[in-house]
């Protein structure tokens, strides 16, 4: 089974992610992964990358591909893997069809955790860390007993400027729009699965898994 898994920032991406691949029993396949394996086995892509990230420049989309690609020709994809943050463009995308086509191989679904705009602001803005011992709180879903104070150290609670509604709104902005070309590839593909974000973690692993297993709601 071969999975492209798209989601939006905090949408629960990484947590349903690393509960598919355990239920496949196939690997997941990040593309910060894929770079860090790359360079630490010194791969000349890696080291061509490795240039571009200790200049702080970003690496360009060729070997990021390249990168991502030799990753899926390892052993442990043979039985299918599930992609992370990969593709992130429609060149990207392209670049993976073609490579797919070349070794045999196909995506079986790409998975989008859709989850409103308003959902994710509440969920992203809501964190509260406490400036005595870092204990991180949610003011929805992880409250503290009292409110703005640490319940294990009565510490002020504070929220990281990330955090604010109008950087969380300007990056889930970016990330909407970046991706609506992609979610559009994969829907004319028929390869694009809806699946709603805003349920419980368990509920969305459930969908997730009869998509799978090709049952429907
Ligand atoms: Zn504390």
């Amino acid at each position: 089974m071969n999975i492209i898994f798209m989601g939006p920032p905090g949408a629960g991406k990484g947590t349903q992610a690393e509960r598919i691949v355990e239920e496949l029993n196939i690997p997941h396949i990040s593309t910060g992964d894929a770079f860090r394996l790359a360079m630490s086995q010194g791969t000349s892509l890696g080291l061509k990358a490795k240039e571009y990230v200790d200049q702080g420049l970003l690496v360009p989309d060729e070997i990021t591909i390249g990168i991502v690609t030799e990753r899926l020709l390892q052993e442990d994809c043979n039985n299918g893997f599930l992609l992370d943050g990969f593709p992130r463009t429609i060149p990207q995308a392209e670049a993976l069809d073609l490579f797919l086509k070349e070794n045999g191989k196909t995506i079986n679904h790409v998975i989008n955790l859709s989850v409103n705009r308003e959902f994710l602001l509440a969920r992203l803005t809501g964190r509260r860390i406490c400036k005595n011992c870092g204990s991180t709180y949610h003011v929805m879903f992880n409250p503290p007993k009292q409110e703005n104070v640490c319940d294990k150290c009565s510490g002020d609670l504070y929220q990281r400027s990330d955090d604010t509604e109008e950087k969380v709104g300007t990056r889930l902005d970016e990330y909407m729009n970046k991706t609506a070309p992609l979610l559009d590839f994969y829907d004319k593909k028929d390869l694009l699965r809806q699946v709603d974000g805003e349920q419980s973690i368990d509920e969305v692993t459930g969908d997730i898994i009869s998509l799978m297993r090709g049952q429907n709601k």
